[in-house]
């Protein structure tokens, strides 16, 4: 059982290592921001209801973000654990899942934060925004998404910390780079890559 939270800004490459790390650990990578995406792309109930929040770069709300996440890990494929990315992102999420999981018998194993220099990551969105048309990647709502990461995601870094669960890991450099630093603090934490078996 393997229970993650990747935590960063917004452009550090949380879905990118999210998917890697998903597919090299077996597990389920969870991205509350794909999933509000999905229900935008289909114009669903719930796309329609968080489309606004998300083109201004503000946080969708709390009750409609739970009950998704909620949904999302009572799923078959959780049972052998998940990486959660975007997810829980404010004090409330935190408690929400904390509760869920604590339901459960469990909580989160370890929280990799992906620490990136702001300058970095804007530069980075920036060249998403051309690469992939994300209409969040604007150069205002990017910056306003930085706002509300600072001001409502990373208190959350302390939380995890105080808990002794938190490792820090260098974001910057080649993809396959950081996934390796990744890749090494988790089995310092001993957790071990599917397949390995852990001593
Ligand atoms: P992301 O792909 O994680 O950058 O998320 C894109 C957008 O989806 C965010 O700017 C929010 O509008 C929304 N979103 C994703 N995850 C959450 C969350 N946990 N709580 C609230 N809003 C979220």
């Amino acid at each position: 059982m393997t229970r993650l939270l990747l935590i960063g800004p917004p452009g550090a490459g949380k879905g990118t290592q999210a998917a890697r790390l998903a597919e090299n650990y077996s597990i389920p990578a969870i991205s509350t921001g794909d999933i509000f995406r999905f229900n935008v792309k289909n114009e669903t109930e719930l796309g329609s209801k968080a489309k606004a929040y998300m083109d201004a770069g503000d946080n969708v709300p709390d009750s409609l973000t739970n009950a998704l996440i909620r949904d999302r890990l009572a799923e078959s494929d959780c049972d052998a654990g998940f990486l959660l990315d975007g997810y829980p992102r404010t004090t409330d999420q935190v408690r929400e899942l904390d509760e869920f999981l604590a339901g459960h018998g469990t909580a989160l194993d370890v929280v990799v934060e992906l620490v990136a220099d702001p300058d970095v990551v804007v530069e980075r969105l920036r060249k998403r925004a051309s690469e992939q048309g994300r209409s969040d990647d604007g150069e205002s709502v990017v910056r306003h998404r930085l706002e509300v990461y600072r001001d409502q995601t990373e208190p959350l870094i302390d939380v995890y910390d105080g808990r002794g669960v938190l490792v820090k890991v260098d974001a910057i450099g080649e993809i396959d780079v950081v996934t390796e630093r990744i890749t090494a603090a988790l089995a310092v934490r001993g957790i071990e890559l599917a397949g390995h078996a852990s001593h």
